[in-house]
């Protein structure tokens, strides 16, 4: 099977499958996409590589895979509050494996086509296997929810439940034992995670500040927290009490809990801050997301990140010890 022929098959699809979106002009099979991007707003354009070894395992499900190689990239979107416009992919193949390019192109799609997304070109080629997509949307002017808007005194939110898709991880590494049903419920977690698209768009006017929780808690609020030159202060105990951990979670012992919920990467999840006074505001744009969010701290003059239990302070080490993931923090 040719390039022209694999595309055409597996990514191109007719117009009421959902690629016909107002802003495209002309998807796939020119040199070119053509947008019509609509006055006035501001493009957000981000970019998310995911590598065979590295991002997820050869025996990856390629349904899943194809769904969250577009997921990650529109939580970034979610993340800024913006809303999709479409996506491009850059596509390395080490062979044409029919059953697997099915599997990926309808978790991609499926996702795009319930996401008004759709898949407008890309760039295919042999090698290793490497996914690359780069995702395109829009947002009122100045209304993006950029990481450097925290001021001292917001309260800080999460919203969802998180750690879950650590959880899975673990029981793949051997380091957890899940029963057949939690292993289930986690494994689509960490598989197909669901960007948090509405409720970005809601927090657009409300939130100071916002990131997508990739890394880990700790970690991706770190980011927040430096570009805005704030600190913060968690409640750890709110935290492990409140619904922002499963039921699964919470039959872990407290330092797997405490490892999920920091530094759990791949939940997908926002985290943001909001004034005080908009805590109602915060409230509404929950519900009519329909995602839920978790109050679980403030921001204060300062750095870093201090996490309080039972009225002391834990040490700085062992907050150190569940700050993410970072690709080139160590040898591989
Ligand atoms: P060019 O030679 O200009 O790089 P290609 O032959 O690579 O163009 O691609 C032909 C058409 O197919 C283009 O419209 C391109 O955007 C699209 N395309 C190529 N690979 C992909 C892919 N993985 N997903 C979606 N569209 C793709
Ligand atoms: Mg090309």
């Amino acid at each position: 099977m040719g390039e022209f022929e694999l595309i055409q098959r597996y990514f191109q699809r007719p117009s009421q499958e959902g690629t016909a979106a107002p802003s495209v002009r002309l998807g796939i099979g020119d040199d070119c996409a053509l947008l019509l991007p609509q006055a006035g707003m501001e493009l957000a354009i981000s970019s998310d590589m995911l590598v065979e070894g590295r991002h997820f395992l050869p025996t990856a499900e390629p349904t899943g895979l194809g769904h969250k190689t577009l997921a990650v990239n529109l939580s970034d979107l979610a993340a800024m509050g913006a809303e999709p416009l479409c996506f491009t992919m850059a596509l390395a193949l080490p062979q044409v494996d029919a059953p697997w390019l099915e599997g990926f192109s309808q978790g991609l799609l499926a996702l795009a086509r319930d996401s008004q997304c759709p898949l407008v070109g890309g760039d295919t080629t042999r090698g290793p296997l490497n996914l690359c997509v780069t995702v395109l949307g829009q947002v009122p002017p100045h209304q993006a929810l950029r990481r450097q808007n925290a001021q001292a005194g917001d309260d800080v939110y999460v919203s969802g439940t998180l750690g879950d898709a650590r959880l899975a991880l673990e029981t793949l590494r051997g380091s957890v034992d899940l029963d057949g049903p939690a292993l289930r419920r986690c494994l689509a977690r960490l598989e197909r995670p669901t960007p948090r698209l509405a409720l970005g768009k809601a927090l657009r006017g409300v939130a100071h500040a916002a990131a997508d929780l990739s890394d880990g808690l700790l970690s991706d609020l770190g980011h927040i927290l430096k570009a805005s030159g704030v600190g913060a202060t968690l409640d750890l105990d709110q935290l492990l009490a409140g619904a922002a951990m499963t039921p699964d979670l919470r039959q872990q012992p407290r330092p797997q809990q405490l490892t999920c919920l920091l530094s759990g990467g791949d939940d997908y999840e926002l985290v943001f801050t909001a004034p005080t006074h908009r805590r109602d505001a915060v409230q509404q744009a929950a519900q009519q997301a329909g995602t839920p969010v978790h109050r679980i701290g403030h921001t204060h003059p300062g750095s870093g990140c201090m996490l309080i239990s039972g009225g002391q302070a834990l040490p700085q080490d062992t907050i150190r010890s569940y700050t993410g993931f970072d690709h080139f923090a160590s040898p591989t």
